[in-house]
């Protein structure tokens, strides 16, 4: 999708007539890859009428960046979509919060609500798990197998049949035990049946949550708005986890599902394992969507695998990225694995990768650091000018490491690259602790 806008985009600046006809069918291209990403099309028409507005064509004076104004004007209208401009429910220490999971039947509910009781025990609540599935055989034994991995309590019945009761007597057991945070998993459908409707709102009535999460698969795609709705009128839930955007699928549908029903979206599931949950954040998730790489995303990852990054965190907050801090991202890249995951969190450098799967990428990021290994300090610490100024230190450097000039070239422009998005960035310290990257 990125590449299409940029593409677009690129179209435009390019054509020898700027005209506004060449600009009209720029914005149609881009709505047309938004509807393809499964957004849903009365918001495109919306957002193709926002941006004729904000981008005043014939007004723009002859010499600004109109590729950035554009560009810009895309990025603010999505993310005025997945921005509910609503707050969700906060769980407080020191009093019992039960939070309801609802959602169709492999949407990821049983996966996500352990996931969430790990992240809110990690910050120090006191945590366990109900489940309220009956319906399909085996859900408790998941749930169990999925809870004792992450070392959280949890409550069930292999020979109650009725949800309504395993519920009920899970919270009020976990209640009484003084357990800050209860998470109670319930049951799917494959479709959404009035049963399942029906059983929702029993649940409901009998343990009172004081938040409700939809779980929505982010492959569901142009379906998302329809039954985020259908939910909404049922089970009013307050907040949506969009689970599997590590997947194949565009991701569309989670702005359509905001956008009908006003809910935040408050968690994002990036996998099948247990720490593969994170925040949401309206901007890093449309940056994704947009293929402009996610810089908050990546420091909070980063953040969370606790590896020394003060100075190359020190550095972005002053609006700097030297060849040295390249080097240390590569080396704990190399740490983090799945690279292909990573990749698309640093601007240009799923570029770079390109279609290379895993191996070949981390053989490629292993040449990037015999090239900084073989960098005197002066150049690690530098921003790259200095060879500009004198290439012949190119040439020393892509011997020394065995590689080659244009690797070498390749990898100022990726410090390039970073340096940028690093100087945007030190504006972006407020909005870093506003999003809580930043604690
Ligand atoms: P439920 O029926 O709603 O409880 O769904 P489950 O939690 O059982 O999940 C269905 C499947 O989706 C399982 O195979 C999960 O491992 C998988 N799954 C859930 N969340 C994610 C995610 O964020 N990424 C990926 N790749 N798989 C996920
Ligand atoms: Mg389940």
């Amino acid at each position: 999708l990125g590449r299409r806008i940029n593409a677009a985009v690129n179209d435009l600046t390019r054509s020898a007539t700027l005209d506004e006809k060449a600009f009209d069918g720029m914005i149609k291209e881009i709505c047309n890859a938004l509807v393809e990403a499964d957004v849903n099309i009365k918001l495109v028409a919306g957002l193709r009428n926002s941006i004729k507005k904000t981008v005043n064509f014939k007004e723009l004076a002859p010499g600004v960046n109109k590729k950035r104004i554009i560009q810009k004007a895309v990025f603010d209208e999505l993310v005025k979509l997945v921005d509910p401009h609503n707050t969700p429910y906060q769980p407080k220490k020191g009093k019992s919060n039960v939070i309801m999971f609802v959602g169709l039947q492999g949407a990821g509910k049983t996966t996500t609500c352990t996931k969430l009781a790990r992240w809110y025990q990690a910050r120090g609540f006191k945590t366990a798990l109900v489940c309220a599935d009956t319906f399909r055989a085996g859900a408790f034994d998941q749930l169990k197998q999925n809870a004792t991995k992450a070392k959280i309590p949890y409550y069930g019945s292999l020979t109650q049949t009725d949800p309504v009761i395993v519920a009920r007597e899970g919270v009020d057991k976990f209640k009484k035990e003084k357990f800050e945070i209860i998470i109670v998993d319930t049951s799917g459908r494959h479709r959404q049946e009035q049963d399942l409707f029906d059983e929702m709102v029993q649940i409901q009535k009998a343990v009172s949550p004081h938040q409700t999460i939809m779980v929505l698969d982010s492959s569901i795609g142009q379906a998302a708005e329809a039954q985020s709705r259908a939910f909404k009128e049922t089970a009013d839930y307050g907040a949506i986890i969009i689970t599997k955007t590590d997947g194949a699928a565009a991701g569309g549908g989670a702005i359509s599902a905001v956008a009908a029903t006003h809910t935040p979206i408050v968690f994002i599931g990036t996998g099948e394992h247990l720490l593969d949950l994170e925040k949401f954040n309206p901007e890093s998730f449309v940056s994704k969507l947009l293929g402009m790489g996610d810089m908050a995303g990546l420091v909070e990852h980063v953040q969370s695998l606790k590896l020394d990054q003060k100075d190359t965190m020190k550095h972005i907050a002053e609006g700097q990225f030297t060849i040295r801090d390249l080097r240390d991202q590569f080396n704990n890249i190399m740490k983090m694995g799945p690279l292909s995951k990573m990749a698309g969190m640093i601007p240009g450098l799923s570029g770079m990768m390109g279609q290379m799967d895993d191996d070949e990428g981390s053989m490629k990021l292993k040449r990037m650091i015999y090239i900084c290994d073989s960098m005197t300090a002066k150049e690690l610490d530098s921003d790259g000018k200095i060879f500009v100024d004198q290439p012949s230190r190119m040439t020393r450097v892509a011997k020394g490491s065995g590689t080659s000039v244009r690797e070498v070239e390749e990898l100022l422009s990726q410090q390039k690259v970073m340096g940028g998005m690093a100087k945007k960035f030190k504006g972006g310290m407020q909005n870093m602790q506003k999003w809580g990257v930043w604690t």
